[in-house]
């Protein structure tokens, strides 16, 4: 009866390849003889798509499991020609058994040995019993077609496909990959692990090597343990595995030609990758326990935060490996590796990742808990991002400090499921089995290889001691710990299984063990495979960045004509790109900018930064929230054509042999993309990189990035940036959340020459400002306030001699011609609302006052501000003007500096007043009226206080 054959199969939750296969292969028999299959089937075929005219034989396997997928998914089912009595009972049972076969494919994970500690309850799977597809005992020696199950034969008993399952997808790892749409990867899945049952043969060297690695990891942690008692070291203990795992995924990637690893993990287990993956010399690693400072480096950061670099040999060459340093604040540092990796992929043209490739190491209560994950995951196949697929190893040691993993770190069924949303398939390994941990590393290399798609791998292991080495665990695990104290390590665990295979002697694993130790007592090098001369041709020389003064005058000025003709070249536009309106007239403007005929805006400065370091040979990269446009329609350094919706830029248009000009509007994030632009920028020295709130405040939501990397990245790890932050700022009566861009989080934030504040006030400034940034070797984070009503303000222009001939300016004098003689008053600010004060000082014909800026809040340029100040003899009054709240602004955190000036005035006594909004808790009103009482007070008080 195909009626109720088909009502099975189409009501099936696990219809899909595999039902078509079963499908398909009914087809099959069908066109060898149609009277072989049932009438109801014979019928169904005959009316299928017709290719050529003919009816069923020339039609394509694919097209018919297409068809039958396509019915699937739109809930139809074939009509069947009448409501028969069964075919056969067999024929039912084959259906069934084929939904056997799906079932363990898709949960069969939920059945495999993950815990090495036994401790996990799981649930009965009834889809992986026999019972529930109304089959017995007796049905085991029934022989049934197999498939699309790959075990090397069509038919086979139940009982031998039952047992291929069973070894297939629940021994000691689980693999969680139906939920991935695409049937060829999902047929990839099923054809590598199926082929081998989840087990392949491997060799008495093999093994061998297996062991040496786990020595390796647990020797460290032993010796340390020993050596340093009681002093923190995030041990890997619990999770040696990590170390073989890492060992596989370098030496096979590089097997595939990969040159540059870039790994990005947290505290556990950093120790033993430094000197056992990345070949870290043991005795640098004893200098930092010891607490010997390094003079070479700023304030310094623990050793379980440091980076490290090397080379290692691999069977396709040599590769480079980098540690990324990264703080406390877990997870933070994967966009971070994702934006190095990209970077280094942009140097090597190497555009579908084979040459670089990420690896990013997980906790497993951080990766279920921290939004940046779902962040970093969701850029990765987006076109500003993606790095042609991560590799991500979870650390799962089943307890996040002292929460546990039951009840209390998630609310999913596996720390891993966020990696559900791009479809990433999800390896679950019983860290205790370096036999499976192998097979699975490799499946996740060669899946990333080929399919250029994040991968994730869940090391289910544990914690032997607490947090750290000096915390207790058992007050809050008592049980788990009970257990871990009895538990064997795995390095035990896999020796006494290699003994018992007659691969190794007990004596020669105890020989193994002391020459480990031996060479950490020696301080060797303990990695085989590492390049004690690398081949350094392709690293990138820091050495122009470094020991810069801010103070140093680099030239910002470039060649009128050259200008002219980049300015002719961006509006210059290719037939048939039909411009919106009012774009097309920007484009008309900043033609006759070009010409002269029209006073320059924002957007031309601006835009004429970028050609011009272009022309110069610098890259230039952007992205935020709708940065192609900009967010106030000022920039449009992407065009759409209205007739096509084609996107064309003009940047990159300037010449043929050009460097790179990225500019992409970012996913709605800002943590993972400011990371990702922090670790573009600390490898890619040349470039102006710049990341774009989309309003100023909205860089909050990446706090931990200002924090713990871009202010603070030099001084605790020696790694410069020239990473751009374009902050659009200014009080327009918007409201609370889109008028300040917390300026006084960066100045509080400012110390040791870390970081530029800079406030530009025309476009000439931003012009020279974003030169300056790449032009003057300095790398230092500049955090720039970008105006919002200024990019069309009527006095905030420049002039084409001003972009070819100035420079930036630190603080800008009063540009009226005012008598200083006459000056009593002397009001500085910053940003628009100089535009506000100068206004009304020309209104009021105030000539007694004269108004300067400051364009750089940090460093402080007190020297160019005395320059400034030192013509006005007759000073009685100085005030500090600004637009925020007293509680807010620069008034804190930079009035002593001005104040250090006043003092040195030749005026004596000079008193610093203050003209801005009363303090406050939100950053602006969100009244109109109100804002403009409040706008209206302060511009007086700046002239009367
Ligand atoms: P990496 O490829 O990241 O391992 O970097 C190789 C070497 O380049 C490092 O060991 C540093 O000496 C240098 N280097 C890399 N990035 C930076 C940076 N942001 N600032 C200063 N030096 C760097």
């Amino acid at each position: 009866m195909p009626d109720s054959v088909m009502q099975q199969l189409w009501s099936t939750s696990h219809l899909d390849g595999g039902n078509a296969s079963y499908v398909e292969e009914l087809y099959e028999l069908y066109l060898q003889d149609p009277n072989s299959v049932a009438e109801e089937w014979r019928s169904y075929f005959q009316k299928l798509p017709q290719v050529n005219g003919h009816a069923g034989s020339d039609v394509a396997h694919s097209t018919v499991r297409d068809h039958f997928l396509h019915l699937a998914k739109s809930n139809r089912r074939p009509q069947a020609a009448s409501g028969g009595a069964v075919s056969s009972e067999h024929e039912k049972k084959q259906i069934d058994v084929l939904r056997l076969i799906q079932a363990f494919r898709m949960r069969g994970h939920q059945a495999s040995n993950l815990d090495p500690l036994g401790l996990w309850k799981r649930e009965e799977i009834v889809d992986l019993t026999l019972a529930d597809y109304d089959l017995t005992d007796a049905d085991l020696d029934t022989v049934f077609r197999t498939g699309e199950l790959q075990i090397g034969k069509d038919e086979a008993t139940l009982r031998e496909i039952l047992d291929a399952l069973q070894v297939t997808y629940c021994s000691n790892f689980g693999i969680e990959y139906m939920h991935i749409v695409d049937s060829t990867q999902r047929r990839w899945f099923q054809q590598r692990i199926e082929s081998v049952r989840g087990k392949p043969q491997l060799g008495a060297d093999t093994k061998r090597h297996l062991l040496e690695r786990l020595t390796a990891a647990e020797g460290l942690e032993k010796y340390l343990g020993t050596k340093y008692p009681g002093t923190k070291r995030f041990g890997v203990e619990g999770g040696e595995s990590l170390i073989p795992m890492l060992d596989e995924i370098i030496q096979r990637s590089g097997s595939y030609g990969t040159q540059e690893v870039v790994l990005g993990m947290a505290h556990r287990g950093r120790l033993n990758v430094l000197v056992n993956t990345l070949g870290k010399n043991p005795r640098d690693l004893f200098d930092e326990f010891e607490g010997k400072k390094k003079v070479d480096m700023g304030s310094g950061d623990v050793k379980y935060h440091q980076g490290f670099s090397s080379n290692v040999m691999t069977s396709g060459g040599e590769v480079h490996l980098a540690l990324a340093f990264n703080p406390s604040h877990l997870e933070i540092v994967s966009p971070v590796v994702e934006g190095s990796v990209r970077a280094r992929q942009d140097r090597r043209l190497d555009t579908t990742g084979d040459k670089v490739l990420p690896i990013s190491i997980h906790g497993d209560a951080a990766f279920a808990g921290q939004g940046v994950v779902m962040e970093t995951f969701q850029m990765s196949q987006t076109r500003a991002y993606k790095t042609g697929g991560t590799i991500h190893i979870v650390i799962n040691n089943q307890v996040g400090f002292t929460t546990s993993r039951q009840d209390d770190a998630r609310s999913t069924e596996y720390c891993t499921d966020v990696a559900k949303m791009i479809q990433a398939p999800i390896f679950h390994v019983n860290g205790d089995d370096p036999e499976a941990v192998l097979f699975v590393t490799q499946l996740a290399v060669d899946y990333r290889m080929q399919f250029k798609r994040d991968v994730v791998i869940d090391m289910v292991c544990y914690r032997r001691r607490g947090h750290n080495e000096a915390d207790e665990p058992s007050g809050t695990q008592p049980l788990m710990y009970e257990v871990i104290t009895k538990h064997p390590t795995t390095r035990d665990i896999y020796a006494e299984r290699l003994v018992g295979e007659g691969v190794l002697t007990s004596d020669e694993v105890q020989e193994r063990f002391e020459e480990y130790r031996n060479a950490l007592d020696n301080g060797d090098h303990v990695v085989k495979s590492l390049v004690k001369e690398p081949d350094t041709g392709s690293f990138v020389d820091w050495a122009p960045y470094l020991n810069h003064k801010w103070t140093a005058r680099h030239d910002t000025s470039f060649d009128l004509k050259t200008l002219q003709e980049l300015a002719n070249k961006l509006t210059d536009l290719p037939d048939g790109l039909v411009l919106q309106r009012q774009v097309g007239k920007i484009i008309e403007d900043r033609r006759k900018m070009a010409a002269g005929a029209l006073a320059l805006n924002w957007g031309f400065a601006e835009t004429m930064a970028y050609a011009t370091l272009l022309h110069e040979g610098h890259p230039v990269r952007i992205t935020g929230q709708d940065v192609g446009r900009g967010t106030f329609s000022h920039r449009h350094a992407v065009l759409h054509s209205q007739n096509d919706g084609r996107a064309y830029v003009p940047l990159r248009k300037l010449s043929e042999n050009q460097p790179r000009f990225d500019i992409h509007d970012s996913l709605l994030s800002e943590e993972a993309v400011l990371a990702f632009e922090y670790g573009y920028a600390t490898t890619t020295p040349n470039a102006l990189v710049i990341w774009e709130a989309q309003f100023g405040d909205f860089f909050n939501g990446a706090q931990v990035v200002v924090d713990q990397f871009i202010t603070s990245g030099e001084h605790k790890w020696g790694r410069l940036c020239g990473l751009t932050m374009l902050l659009p700022h200014g009080y327009e009566g918007q409201g609370p959340e889109h008028s300040s861009a917390r300026l006084e989080r960066f100045l509080q934030l400012s110390a040791e020459h870390n970081i530029q504040v800079c406030v530009p006030s025309t476009p000439a400034q931003v012009y020279h400002m974003l030169r300056r940034q790449v032009i003057r070797p300095l790398r230092k984070p500049l955090i720039a306030l970008t105006p919002k009503s200024l990019l069309r303000h009527k006095l905030a222009t420049s002039t084409l001699e001003e972009l070819a001939e100035g420079s930036f300016q630190t603080v800008i004098p009063e540009v009226d011609a005012i008598d200083p003689k006459k000056v009593d008053r002397v009001v500085m600010c910053s940003g628009k609302v100089y535009y506000d004060l100068l206004e009304k000082r020309r209104n009021e014909e105030a000539d007694n006052i004269a108004i300067v800026r400051i364009e750089q809040l940090y460093p402080f340029p007190e020297d160019d501000l005395a320059e400034v100040l030192a013509p006005y003899k007759h000073l009685k009054k100085v005030v500090w003007c600004q637009e925020e709240p007293m509680n807010q602004g620069a008034w804190y955190c930079s009035q002593h500096h001005m104040r250090r000036v006043l003092s040195q005035h030749k005026t004596k006594n000079l008193y610093l007043d203050y003209a801005g909004r009363e303090a406050s808790a939100a950053p602006a009103c969100g009244h109109p009226s109100m804002h403009a009482e409040q706008q209206e007070k302060l511009l007086q008080d700046a002239f009367t206080v």
